[in-house]
């Protein structure tokens, strides 16, 4: 079995001061050499100028950095552009997305899912890139049903995709259950499993609603139960990630990647507290 991988993903800041937040939490997260960086992408394109800048200054400071691409409301013209873009670069590792439909798009573009995308990539550029992909150990809240979904994410694999990251969840037997039914159905690359720290409990309430990430009832109660006392909440959401990670890495994930929301607190101490 290879080493597992560790990654960090940010978003692209939208101000100088959030550049600057971001270059120090960069600075902090490098000491602990992770495999690579990620860098989200707007759908639509919303950030493209900042996906790519992001992922400059990571390499400029000599560490590895993947951009995130989604390809909703594309052509396959203004895709092929961004790739070759980021090839010129010398960019060889990509998390390729559907992206989420913004709300009154009325053109969807040249691409409907993602695995069209992935299609594209190797069409375009063979294996120039390593190919991330999105994978839901609790299903996509927009899939038809739980079957579907797994046949969609496997047609999504056999498109060429080298390794997956999940959607954030907080329940670890999703997690294995979901790698089981893919690797049943013949998929064999490493699904790395998404951490969300925990921080602000009704942000991620909102948040979870939306990506279709459950909060179990009793974390929901429990986390609830703190009212406004944001360190309990913060006290509590580090020892749950750790242990979270802690049961992953001991029953064989190939890795953790950490959904940082641009800062290193949270996932420093969790990272520290796995001893990795
Ligand atoms: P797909 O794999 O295309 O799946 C989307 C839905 O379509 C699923 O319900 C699937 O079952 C269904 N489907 C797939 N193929 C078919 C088919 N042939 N027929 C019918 N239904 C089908 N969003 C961003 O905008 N930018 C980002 O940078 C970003 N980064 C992300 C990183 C990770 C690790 C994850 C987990 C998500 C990220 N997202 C990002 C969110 C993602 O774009 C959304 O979850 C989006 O709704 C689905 O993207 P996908 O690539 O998983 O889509």
């Amino acid at each position: 079995m290879s080493a597992p991988t560790f990654s960090f993903e940010f978003f692209p800041p939208k101000t100088p001061e959030g550049a600057e937040k971001l270059r120090i939490t960069r600075q902090q997260l490098a000491q602990f050499k992770p495999q690579f960086f990620s860098v989200t992408f707007g759908a639509g394109g919303t950030t493209q100028e900042g996906t790519l800048n992001a992922v400059l200054d990571i390499r400029k400071d000599g560490l590895a950095a993947a951009p995130h691409l989604s390809c909703i409301g594309s052509s396959r013209a203004s895709i092929a552009e961004i790739l070759q873009r980021y090839r010129d670069h010398g960019i060889r590792h990509i998390v390729a997305l559907r992206g989420d439909i913004p709300s009154g798009m009325v053109d969807v573009g040249e691409f409907r899912y993602a695995n069209e995308l992935v299609a594209f990539i190797r069409e375009q550029h063979g294996d120039w890139f390593h190919i991330e992909v999105a994978a839901y150990p609790e299903y996509h809240p927009q899939s038809q049903n739980a079957e579907a979904d797994l046949r969609n994410f496997v047609n999504k694999v056999n498109a060429g995709a080298d390794s997956a990251i999940t959607q954030y969840f907080f329940n670890a037997d999703a997690y294995f259950h979901f790698v089981n039914e893919v690797q049943a159905r013949g998929v064999n690359i490493p699904i790395v499993p998404g951490i969300m720290p925990i921080q602000n409990f009704a942000q991620l309430a909102r948040f979870s609603d939306i990506c279709g990430a459950e909060i179990p009832r009793w974390l929901r109660l429990r986390l609830a139960s703190f009212g406004d006392d944001t360190a309990s909440i913060r006290a509590f959401g580090l020892d749950f990630v750790t242990e979270l990670s802690d049961r992953l890495l001991q029953n064989g994930a190939p890795g953790l990647h950490f959904y940082t929301l641009n800062a290193a607190g949270a996932v420093s101490t969790v990272w520290q507290r796995l001893g990795l």
